[in-house]
């Protein structure tokens, strides 16, 4: 037995999905795989060809179902009523043997009824990029999907070259999104929307009592995300609705990066042309986000106008509430255990003179856990030695600032030109350059002599400036 799989999604009316099946793999060979991960979920499976088998979707396993989901989604603010998996099948839903419940999907398993013109296939960039990001963010503790292999396929898939192509096994709470009560929503299937509630509340919030209350819980576990993604200098990219989980995990590593020298308007995305998914952005864009979530769970309300003010309410609350968290987050970040709203000027006042001095976000707040003085990790070392008096006066009333911001400011990050150079090593077969930076970020807040290389910025001549989707 490969897994205990339950598939609940599967007992969904019909038009929640539709069954599917991996294209066909000339070769297929597991490139990475994930033990712990494995260990997590109750995977005893190690044959590495039955392994490449299954998770390139060759072999289906035992309880498995595979399945394409529907759903819809805002794309850079204009609705698509009709999206879902294009790339990727739902392999099932694996129960672990404490009970918790993972969806396996496999990412580049070829089209689907979804895929509109794409191939459905996915190239080894994106899906070692999506591994070493994913892997990253969870070692940092943050909620995300996971990744738990990645299989060459050993067919040629065609971008602007001929490129090897791969599949991510990615492990996830569920792929319930915001775009998936759009699809129905729109379609003013007031059931569909109903069983999907059910579907959800089952899944994830066995406490919530009405479609507000979700709302509600969606807004807390979202704040705290976005929170968490600012204080690690996270730029996701694709802030899509058919990429913002109900779960509240980070979903769809597509061009996210981690930036380098502290920029609010810090864009990798090739073609987010207008900077609408910014670093510096994001929190408004959860909101806007979670607004048409509500727009969709409102539909449950006996009488929607009554309930609207109160809705609206929550809504206009969210900002205080993302605030609040980026407070906790980076307060911990220069040394605060519990900052309060009277540290914001601290805060805020160090990410000013970060942006001017052209600060490397990674490295100078690590440098304020290390050694507490990071003026030269300033272009004008100046703009720190006129900050750090307040500093150094509020950390006064701390235990130990420095044991606070040693777990909060990780070592390293996997770097743009770390993980470009990773991909390129792959692409020739040579993996090592991957192995090394995965076992690097995985370990995130341990300073290895080892790997010191890899916390150096990129240089102008091997900086990455832009990032792809990479479908
Ligand atoms: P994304 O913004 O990358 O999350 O993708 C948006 C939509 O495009 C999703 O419905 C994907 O399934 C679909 N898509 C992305 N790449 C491909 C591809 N290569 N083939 C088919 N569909 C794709
Ligand atoms: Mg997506």
């Amino acid at each position: 037995m490969f897994a205990q799989f339950d598939n609940s999604y599967t007992r969904l009316p019909a038009r929640f999905f539709t069954r599917v099946s991996a294209d066909a793999a000339r070769a297929p060979r597991l490139l990475a795989f994930n033990d712990r991960l494995a260990d997590r979920l109750g995977i005893t499976e190690r044959d590495p060809d039955r392994l490449a088998r299954i998770l390139s979707g060759q072999d289906v396993p035992t309880g498995a179902d595979p399945i394409a989901q529907v759903y819809a989604g805002h794309q850079f603010g204009g609705f698509s009523p009709q999206l879902g998996d294009g790339r990727a099948l739902l392999l099932g839903e694996v129960v672990a043997p404490d009970g918790a419940r993972f969806d396996l999907a496999l990412k580049g398993s070829g089209r689907t009824p979804y895929s509109r013109a794409g191939d459905g296939k996915a190239w080894l960039g994106p899906v070692l990029r999506e591994y070493l990001l994913s892997e990253f963010m969870a070692a940092t503790g943050l909620p995300t999907t996971r990744a738990l292999a990645a299989v060459a396929t050993g067919e040629v898939v065609l971008r602007e070259r001929p490129l090897p192509g791969a599949i991510l096994t990615r492990v996830a709470a569920s792929h319930l999104r915001v775009g998936t009560f759009e699809y129905f929503a729109a379609r003013r299937d007031r059931d569909g929307v109903g069983a999907l509630y059910d579907h959800t509340r089952a899944r994830h919030y066995p406490d919530v009592a009405t479609p507000f209350d979700l709302i509600d819980a969606v807004i807390g576990r979202q704040a705290t995300l976005i929170a968490r993604w600012l204080g690690l200098g996270f730029i996701h990219g694709v802030m899509n609705t058919d990429n913002t989980t109900l779960s509240g995990e980070t979903i769809d590593y597509g061009p996210a990066a981690f930036m380098e020298a502290y920029h609010v308007d810090t864009v990798y995305s090739s073609i987010d042309s207008f900077g609408r998914y910014a670093y510096g952005n994001q929190a408004q864009i959860i909101v806007w986000n979670m607004a048409q979530l509500a727009s969709a769970l409102l539909m449950l309300e006996d009488d929607a106008s009554a309930a609207l003010p109160r809705w609206q309410a929550l809504l206009n609350g969210m900002p205080a509430r993302i605030d609040a968290a980026r407070m906790a987050v980076f307060g911990r970040k220069i040394g605060l255990a519990d900052a309060t709203p009277d540290d914001a000027g601290l805060i805020d006042g160090l990410l000013a003179i970060m942006q001017r001095g052209q600060a490397d976000f990674t490295n100078t707040f690590r440098a304020l856990a290390d050694d507490m003085n990071v003026r030269d990790h300033f272009l004008d070392p100046g703009l720190f030695d006129a900050f750090a008096p307040a500093w150094r006066a509020r950390l006064a009333s701390e235990a130990d600032p420095q044991a606070v911001m040693r777990i909060a400011n990780p070592v390293l990050i996997p770097r743009n030109h770390r993980v470009e150079e990773a991909i390129q090593a792959a692409v020739t077969g040579d993996m090592a350059p991957f192995e090394r930076l995965l076992a690097a970020v995985t370990d995130p807040f341990t300073d290895h002599t080892a790997h010191a290389d890899l916390k150096i910025p990129a240089s102008p001549e091997n900086a990455v400036t832009q990032t792809f989707c990479g479908t």
